[in-house]
């Protein structure tokens, strides 16, 4: 067996959101073609947010341009509003990614507006994107559950994903924001958004804040799950979510992956030395448990 599967790495931007160090634009860059040579092909590389806000993403245009290119590599910009969706179209980077939050209490607080006027703002932009030739994706954030309201509705979620396919989004991912998840909810989600879908790929963001992230990632594969968001080195939460740390790690899926016979098309030793060596300009330790471990089976040198 040797099945293929897609890690989506979203260190770049999710995870170096949430960093109180500021890297600059040279070591973005830097990150990023380290990402490429070790074999990552879809790379979340910036965020269209408020500088204000979010100071960390406040070179989003100066990354875009410089964003190394190599055959089949694609770059992922977040956008929450009309305005950074225009900035995104302007930087010219070629997939868009949306947030719905299913948490009405998270979505004012995180957004500054309800789910519903996100979904109607996304049912705008999503034909915009088309026109563009732009892939646009959407995330459905707090999906399985919210720092301030708890459990979630599941059929909150698959209605939001409803909406959302009628919206004619490009893919949808499911995030688990706070990482409260375990693998059964993550069974039971999918299993109700399946109907729903029509052929819309199912992308999943597991963060490892409760230490079940590689857990649900093996509950989302056995329900037929091939696209999967996370971070080298696990970097990174939600600077907006109280206590939502971890990311999953990008070189701890990949391990699972290869061990189970799955092929992400990525190189482990490569990987691992880029999450090593980002640990310097973060003046950091990184969490990710393979990074931290000797590789295995290990690698001989003559
Ligand atoms: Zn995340």
């Amino acid at each position: 067996m040797n099945q293929s599967v897609e890690i989506v790495e979203v260190g770049p931007r999710d995870g170096l959101q949430s960093q109180p160090t500021l890297l600059d634009t040279d070591t973005k860059i830097e990150l990023i073609t380290r990402l490429v040579a070790a074999g990552v092909r879809r790379i979340e590389a910036a965020s269209f947010v408020s500088p204000k806000r979010v100071p960390q993403m406040a070179d989003a245009d100066a990354v875009v341009a410089r964003l190394p290119r190599a055959p089949g590599v694609r770059y992922i910009g977040l956008v929450l509003n009309a305005q950074g969706f225009e900035r995104a179209l302007a930087s010219g980077i070629e997939q868009l990614n949306c947030a719905a939050v299913a948490s009405t209490t998270f979505c004012g607080r995180n957004q500054g507006s309800t789910p519903e006027q996100m979904l109607a703002l996304i049912a705008g932009l999503a034909p915009r994107a088309k026109a563009a030739g732009r892939f646009f994706g959407v995330t459905v954030a707090t999906a399985f559950g919210c720092p301030f309201e708890g459990e979630m509705e599941p059929m909150k979620v698959r209605d939001m994903v409803a909406a959302l396919v009628d919206s004619g989004v490009d893919e949808i991912a499911l995030a688990d924001t706070i990482g409260v998840a375990v693998p059964s909810d993550v069974t039971r989600m999918i299993e109700l958004v399946q109907p729903v879908l029509g052929g819309t790929p199912l992308r999943l963001h597991f963060h490892n804040t409760r230490n079940t992230a590689v857990a649900n990632v093996c509950a989302a594969l056995a329900a037929g799950v091939r696209i999967f968001d996370a971070s080298v080195g696990g970097l990174g939460g939600c600077p907006f979510a109280p206590g939502a740390t971890g990311n999953v790690a990008s070189e701890d899926l990949l391990y699972l992956f290869q061990r189970m016979g799955y092929d992400a098309g990525i190189d482990l030793a490569a990987l691992v030395a880029t999450a090593h060596w980002l640990e310097g300009p973060l003046g950091a330790k990184l969490p990710a448990a393979v990074s931290r471990a000797s590789l295995f089976p290990p690698i001989r040198t003559a």
